[in-house]
């Protein structure tokens, strides 16, 4: 479920409307608006934060869940480097699951909460009287992202343009070709794989270029090391 609702009423609190939310991402409306924006994200989102269904925003969120899915794979990273760390450390595990917070502090390593900080949209809708409330958060995650792309493509049907390929390439299609290319750089000057180098950042690259009428299929997509695709105009052959 991509859209997470949340009841925001407060008894006997008097909420001052003048200053409810308006911040650009904010939408205050009627609790059916709100309701039906639980029930389909994708469809309310567009339609009261004026998302048209083109060829440029196609490129944007596709930009954008280039973007989140980076960062996400550099988050997990961390998160992993930290469980390596604790692995090593390794304490008694009743003091990690009680004491934990007083433990890292006198150990004087400080295991900071990272997190993605994912675009948040919000319908809402506060009563007359101000104490009754309703939210729905859409973060503009990954499922999201490639739910609103699906969308996208299927609103301008332009599945053979570039943005329409672009958009086609979803986090589950880029999770596959990992999986079929072992996880490794397909740059065969380089190889460097997971295996050996378990925080490596690896990226889908079309090996046809999207502006060159390649197309997001199996065939034509490849994994590379974050190098390799920051150099592969200059060092191999597209
Ligand atoms: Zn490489």
């Amino acid at each position: 479920h991509l859209a997470n609702f949340e009841n925001t009423s407060n008894w006997n609190y008097q909420r001052d409307r003048n200053v409810a939310e308006y911040a650009p991402h904010v939408h205050n409306a009627s609790l059916q608006v709100v309701r039906n924006a639980s029930m389909d994200p994708i469809k309310y989102l567009m339609k009261y934060f004026e998302i048209k269904a083109n060829q440029e925003t196609l490129a944007d969120v596709q930009r954008v869940a280039e973007d989140i899915s980076r960062l996400e794979e550099a988050v997990a990273n961390v998160q992993r480097r930290e469980a390596e760390i604790v692995a090593m450390i390794n304490p008694p595990a009743f003091i990690l699951q009680r004491y934990a917070g007083e433990f890292w502090s006198l150990v004087g390593a400080h295991l900071s909460p990272i997190t993605v900080p994912y675009p948040n949209y919000k319908f809402q809708y506060v009563s007359a009287g101000g104490n009754s409330g309703q939210t729905v958060n859409i973060n503009l995650d990954t499922p999201t992202l490639d739910a609103l792309s699906e969308t996208l493509v299927q609103k301008i049907r332009w599945a053979k343009s570039a943005a329409g390929q672009r958009a086609l390439m979803t986090a589950r299609l880029r999770g596959w070709i990992k999986d079929r290319d072992r996880h490794t750089c397909q740059n065969p000057a380089c190889g460097v794989s997971v295996a050996v180098e378990p925080n490596l950042l690896l990226e889908v690259d079309h090996i046809v270029p999207v502006s060159r009428g390649g197309l997001s299929e199996p065939e034509n997509l490849q994994t590379l090391c974050w190098r390799c695709n920051r150099t592969k105009g200059a060092k191999m052959p597209a």
